[in-house]
């Protein structure tokens, strides 16, 4: 009886130790991160507004903010030792920089859809870097392009152009709050795919961060790299920070509709033709 009272006494010992010890190896974790990135950027006020350890009262309203896939919300999943949400592209050297030099993981996150949770979840010590404040989008009628920051989510993409012309669209995908940054890594399929392709087809330019804190474009990054980043996953290849797209032309009229059947009607249509073949169903977009 007494042994086992010592060896419960002794396991609660050892687990006060082991949480102490990594609640500190976490704290340190980032005090090193952060004074890394003090060390790289200049304005010292700028850090506190973009970066959210888990003492700060926003952290875990920043975190839950795209949070896609309400299962990993729970407090028994993976939380970062940090998170970043730079309001420039010239922040995020330094980033990439101070969680290599402190031997932390990157999740990238644009608009957090992504079905494992990936761009918030890790098993190592990580840092999440929210292109939240990055969602710039720059439309040249003229020229049929558009510059988009990879924070904006497709919604905001087809807003903007809407707003701008009548007759020019996007080929992206069909859930308005998907991120750019992701979709377009991917590939980016949706409505306008028949006439116009992916939307990773209609990108003609794109700005991104790599491993070793460079900002590259499409010259500098190379004929195979920017096919790459077309459609080769999120998170692959570095950082994407924007993208240019090459804006498609549509009437300024739009007519859609959709034809509902049950299984159970189109049988019978098909059974009361001579043929086996069943009727189409379509969903014209023009
Ligand atoms: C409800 C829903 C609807 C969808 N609809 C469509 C659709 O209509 N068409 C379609 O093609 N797909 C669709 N998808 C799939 C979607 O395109 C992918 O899940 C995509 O990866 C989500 O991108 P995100 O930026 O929103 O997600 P995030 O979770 O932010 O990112 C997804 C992945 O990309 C990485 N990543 C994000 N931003 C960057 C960046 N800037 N640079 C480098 N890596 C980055 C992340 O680290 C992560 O690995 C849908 C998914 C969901 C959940």
């Amino acid at each position: 009886m007494k042994t086992t009272s010592l060896s419960y006494s002794s396991l609660f010992l050892f687990l006060a130790i082991l949480s102490c010890s990594s609640w500190h190896a976490q704290s340190h974790a980032h005090d090193d991160f952060l004074q890394c990135l003090s060390l790289h950027l200049q304005n010292n006020t700028e850090i506190s507004h973009i970066v959210y350890t888990p003492n700060n009262p926003s952290y875990l309203s920043i975190l839950r903010s795209s949070i896609r896939n309400r299962r990993f919300e729970f407090a028994s999943n993976p939380r970062p030792h940090v998170i970043v949400t730079p309001m420039y592209e010239s922040q995020i050297p330094a980033i990439v920089l101070c969680a290599k030099e402190n031997g932390m993981q990157i999740r990238t996150r644009s608009g957090g859809h992504d079905y494992e949770g990936l761009s918030y979840r890790s098993k190592v010590p990580y840092v999440v870097l929210d292109l939240v404040n990055l969602s710039e989008i720059t439309i040249d009628v003229e020229q049929k392009t558009a510059w988009v920051q990879a924070g904006a989510i497709i919604a905001q993409l087809y807003y903007k152009i809407s707003e701008t012309s009548r007759t020019l669209a996007f080929p992206a995908g069909a859930c308005p709050t998907v991120g750019v940054g992701g979709l377009f890594s991917g590939g980016g399929y949706g409505p306008m795919l028949r006439k116009f392709g992916l939307a990773a087809d209609n990108i003609v330019d794109a700005r991104m961060i790599d491993v070793e804190g460079r900002i590259l474009d499409r010259k500098s990054m190379g004929k195979d790299l920017f096919w790459a980043i077309r459609g080769g996953g999120g998170a692959s290849f570095g950082i994407i920070t924007a993208w240019k797209l090459k804006l498609a032309t549509v009437p300024e009229t739009l007519t859609i509709f959709s034809i509902s059947q049950t299984t159970n009607k189109m049988q019978n249509r098909a059974r009361s033709r001579d043929g086996n073949t069943l009727p189409p169903i379509s969903l014209m977009i023009y």
